[in-house]
């Protein structure tokens, strides 16, 4: 379960219409990466998705049912912003369990939930440390811990990488393509980076000024791109 459809959705901030019409169907279990320049409209996208924006104008449906109206939680999301911010005095444990202690589980099956991702993740060794003595890495670790610990039907990442050094960014960039092939499923991933575009997405939405220029795999936008847009962006011969 995971497939998400927007039909014309718009958003617009007072009179600066931000996204004019966005439709897109992206299936169940797919990796799809949103790129563009900066200021193009990604991250207002991936947030009406979230719900954490209200939109001004058209529909969402997640899985067949209308979600337009309804509330993040409700959606069944998970979101991974840019900063990773973990809460610095808390354990990694406890980190970890939050999302599970607010949902008000019970101890033993947070315990259980905890040991599955931190063994998964390779956290184990650093369950009883606090963020500040974690490597950059092992911090992104615990946020992605944080992320999956409810098992969601999707994940919704906002630039994750942009604040780390090269090295880390390929690896992390792996990890997280691990992660899709381990759990299947669906990842919207937001990028103005094409080289991660182009390595990471099943398919990608390549925007410019709130409009979707092409929906496409890797292969065909470099192959057959739309337009010279599309072509100059993703550094395809047209
Ligand atoms: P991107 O993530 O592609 O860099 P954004 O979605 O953040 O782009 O922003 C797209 C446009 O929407 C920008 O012009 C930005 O200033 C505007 N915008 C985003 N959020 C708000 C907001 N809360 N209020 C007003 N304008 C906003
Ligand atoms: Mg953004």
């Amino acid at each position: 379960m995971g497939s998400i459809k927007l039909e014309s959705l718009k958003k617009a901030f007072g009179s600066q219409i931000v996204i004019p019409d966005a439709n897109l169907e992206i299936g169940d279990g797919e990796f799809v990466v949103f790129v563009g320049p900066s200021g193009c409209g990604k991250s207002t996208l991936l947030r009406l998705i979230a719900g954490l924006e209200e939109p001004t104008g058209g529909r969402i449906v997640i899985d067949g049912q209308d979600v337009t109206k309804t509330s993040p939680a409700q959606r069944k999301l998970s979101m991974v912003f840019q900063s990773y911010a973990l809460y610095p005095h808390m354990t990694v444990y406890q980190n970890i369990a939050f999302p599970l202690k607010m949902a008000g589980e019970k101890a033993d099956l947070i315990r259980k939930r905890v040991q599955e991702v931190a063994t998964s993740l390779d956290l184990l060794p650093y369950l009883e440390r606090r963020p500040r003595a974690l490597s950059g890495g092992q911090r992104q670790r615990v946020a992605i811990g944080r992320a999956i610990i409810r098992q969601p039907t999707g994940f919704l990442f906002d630039e994750p990488l942009s604040n780390l050094d090269a090295a880390l960014r390929v690896s992390m960039r792996m990890e997280i393509s691990d992660l899709h092939k381990r759990l299947g499923s669906t990842m919207i991933y937001v990028t103005h980076d094409q080289v991660e575009a182009m390595t990471m997405a099943d398919r990608i939405a390549v925007m410019n000024a709130g409009r979707i220029e092409q929906f496409a795999t890797p292969l065909e936008l470099y192959r057959r791109p739309a337009n010279l847009f599309v072509a100059g962006f993703i550094g395809s011969p047209k």
